[in-house]
């Protein structure tokens, strides 16, 4: 188990600062980005899906992969180039995203001949290391560890505020997931409702748990596993090379977790990372998903882990078309059983 420290900077209009290391650092403090003014949310009522929709009106003019010199979550040498972490040194910190789509205080809602609301929430921006050339798959076991005792805590703080009814800790990995900035890092939503298809997961488990699937995964799909969860290749895999991370116990949410099972956890993930990076032998990009359990379904969720990959073969991404986008039905061409032999270096994948 690793000690954490944690130090909190004021960033001004409610956004916060929190440095996480696990040994403890004396922080040289500038002064950083300024706040982004003006930024209007709002919510509309999608008449057919039956779900909400966001607005932001200055995501638009968000950071667009800067280089190395201007990234804005790259610490600060001096009082020029200015961060969203204005910090001589850290380890992992997480702040209030400055184009955040969810807010927390009131905007002012169009009027409108359908149904609004407020974008309540927040958004996080979570940095996995001060240095911009890391990647996830990278990063010493250690660092995963501490990364998952600083998500641990956030989230458990923001589920203190009432009126946040679901947290999803994400992360976009690679450019041809659309990712915005180089800079190793994931994101922390924290929404004022529960996306419909987040409720209908949590729905689905009060039915039939997820344990009961646990006990009869083959070897075969299996990556690893430890004492306290199992890393594999779920036979309803939706993307090729898709890996779950599931702890054998049920709890609801990472905080949930006690430290040597956060440190089991962390082993699972770097050693699933790397394993992904390993398939063609370049970085894999994917979305990875921290499944925690909307307010209101805790004693069902059990909380887990998915990773999406989008390659699937050397030079072929897996696009979500037509029938994907419209219909949530998807189509796979790479069958589960031979995603975990190529991830198990069983067999050799596409060219
Ligand atoms: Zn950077």
């Amino acid at each position: 188990m690793i000690d954490v420290f944690i130090k909190r900077i004021n960033r001004g209009e409610g956004k916060e600062l929190i440095l996480f290391s696990k040994k403890k650092l004396n922080y040289k403090v500038f002064e950083g980005l300024p706040p982004v003014s003006g930024n209007q949310t709002h919510l509309r009522f999608h008449p057919t899906r039956s779900e909400w929709v966001g607005y932001s009106t200055t995501r638009q003019n968000r950071t667009f992969l800067p280089n190395t010199m201007e990234c804005p979550l790259c610490p600060m040498t001096n009082d020029k180039e200015l961060s969203d972490i204005p910090v001589d040194q850290y380890e992992v910190a997480i702040f209030t995203n400055r184009f955040s789509s969810l807010q927390l205080h009131d905007s002012k809602i169009p009027s409108l001949e359908l149904e609004t609301n407020q974008a309540t929430g927040t958004c996080d921006v979570v940095s996995y290391s001060s240095n911009h050339q890391d990647q996830f798959s990278n990063l010493p076991q250690e660092r995963i560890e501490l990364i998952i005792h600083a998500l641990s805590n956030r989230t458990h703080e923001l589920l203190e505020n009432p009126n946040i009814k679901y947290i999803l800790p994400f992360e976009n990995k690679g450019k041809e997931i659309g990712v915005t900035l180089d800079h190793p890092h994931g994101q922390i939503y924290s929404f004022g409702h529960i996306p419909e298809i987040i409720k209908r997961q949590s729905i689905a488990q009060q039915g039939k748990p997820l344990e009961n699937y646990l006990s009869k995964i083959p070897e075969e799909l299996i990556l690893k596993k430890n004492s306290t969860g199992i890393c594999f290749v779920p036979r309803w895999a939706r993307y090729p090379f898709e890996i779950w991370i599931v702890p054998y116990r049920r709890v609801p949410d990472i905080y949930s977790l006690s430290d040597d099972e956060k440190k089991d956890l962390a082993e699972l993930m770097h050693d699933a990372s790397k394993r992904l990076d390993g398939v063609f032998d370049t970085p894999m990009p994917y979305t990875l998903a921290w499944q925690l359990s909307p307010r209101g379904y805790e004693d069902s969720h059990h909380f887990h882990l998915c990773f999406q990959p989008i390659r699937r073969s050397k030079t072929k991404l897996k696009y979500l078309a037509g029938v994907e986008q419209i219909t949530g039905f998807f189509l796979v061409d790479l069958p589960p059983e031979r995603s975990a032999c190529i991830l198990r270096g069983e067999e050799q994948p596409d060219e």
